[in-house]
């Protein structure tokens, strides 16, 4: 997935607004507000090619408009490729509504973006993410159908999300090792919160040998405990000999500093947006020799769990889907090898490919 760079980020004209969409190629925005409930809200529908867009509506403190409308923009076009690249028939979008998520929820709120979210007729189906919980979608829920993620439905996507990573990660050993055991190999899982933690248990009971870190204590030693997985310092990390570096916690982790201590020949992990700099760090990534499991890719258990959820699917289902994120990255890895190009950009190639040959039998 190519960046693209906004010359006029802060130009927040109506032409610019247009011009920014026409850049990065999105159908649709929908600006939504209410005073009385608080609600300031954007819905961005990037792609329905595939299908409805799906993706998560995030509540953020956004300092001002233009922030919360770059993120959105950029959110929504990363679903697009996610849902497009993990074969699902479902476009890209996404939501976030601008205020503190600790203070300004309120039932009210929720409904009314619920009947922002309905006046689109199913093009866009929300889920939960950053900021919001079930709960929250109860509320959404109340005035549409079309969202998914609620309780007693498809449940926590965490394991099915791990799940994915786990076996992608063996695609990766697969290429490096010459064959995709896990055992006795040396993996680094970066923040053990729930995708982190499933992800110890499946390693585990593959044998490897796993070493752990978090910044919460607590998890730190229970996860330690329960898994048999060494602490590992958080400014260690990095310096580790290991064979596997799994980002499970923030993202960014990819960067300048970090690629310079890096010896691992294999990253692959669930956090979104390893790369700080996609073109720059994914390029230096391969340079080092390093496989490298494009995030989007690797992680798309989530989007499958809601899909078998939007499509009355079992979790079984879901879990057999997630099971192909094996042969998703064995091909991209396999053609960034053999076409020497690095593996964020055939990612990018491969999701483009499936939209535009959509495109042309639809025409
Ligand atoms: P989470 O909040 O449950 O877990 C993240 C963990 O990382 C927490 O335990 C936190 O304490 C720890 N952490 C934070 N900063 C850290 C640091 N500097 N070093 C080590 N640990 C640190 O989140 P999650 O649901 O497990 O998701 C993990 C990552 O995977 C996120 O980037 C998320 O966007 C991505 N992701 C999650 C899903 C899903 O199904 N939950 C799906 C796709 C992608």
């Amino acid at each position: 997935m190519s960046e693209i760079a906004f010359p006029n980020a802060d130009d927040f004209t109506h032409n610019a607004v247009i011009s920014r969409m026409s850049q990065l190629g999105h159908e649709q925005i929908l600006f939504c507000q209410d005073s009385d409930c608080g609600l300031k809200a954007i819905i961005a529908i990037h792609d329905t090619t595939l299908g409805p867009a799906l993706g998560g509506t995030r509540m953020w403190m956004y300092s001002n408009e233009r922030e919360a409308l770059n993120d959105v923009l950029r959110l929504s076009r990363g679903m697009t490729y996610k849902n497009s690249i993990s074969g699902l028939d479902l476009g890209g979008g996404k939501a976030v509504i601008i205020g503190d998520s600790k203070s300004m929820k309120s039932e009210a709120l929720f409904r009314r973006f619920g009947r922002f979210v309905n006046s689109l007729s199913g093009k866009y189906i929300t889920a939960e993410d950053v900021g919001i919980s079930p709960e929250d979608m109860v509320h959404v829920s109340k005035e549409t159908d079309h969202v998914v993620g609620l309780p007693g439905k498809s449940g926590d996507p965490s394991p099915v999300t791990a799940y994915g990573v786990y076996v992608g990660m063996k695609a990766c050993a697969k290429i490096h090792f010459g064959n995709d055991s896990l055992f006795g190999k040396r993996v680094m899982v970066q923040g053990v919160g729930h995708v982190g933690e499933y992800l110890v248990k499946y390693l585990r009971e593959e044998g490897a040998i796993v070493s752990i870190s978090d910044i919460q204590e607590d998890t730190l030693k229970r996860v330690s405990s329960a898994y048999n997985a060494k602490i590992v310092n958080l400014e260690d990390v990095y310096d580790l000999e290991m064979d596997v570096y799994a980002p499970c916690a923030l993202g960014a982790t990819l960067n300048d500093d970090t690629l310079s201590r890096l010896k691992c020949p294999i990253i692959a992990g669930a956090a979104n947006n390893q790369l700080k700099d996609e073109g720059k760090h994914g390029d230096l990534i391969m340079k080092k020799g390093i496989i490298y499991a494009p995030d989007y890719a690797i992680n798309a258990g989530g989007v499958i769990n809601c899909f078998s959820e939007v499509k009355g699917l079992s979790s079984e289902w879901a879990r057999d889907k997630a099971e192909k994120i094996y042969d998703t990255i064995l091909n991209i890895i396999k053609k960034s090898k053999s076409e020497n190009i690095p593996s964020y950009k055939i990612a990018g190639q491969l999701a483009e490919e499936r939209i535009a040959t959509m495109k042309k039998k639809n025409v």
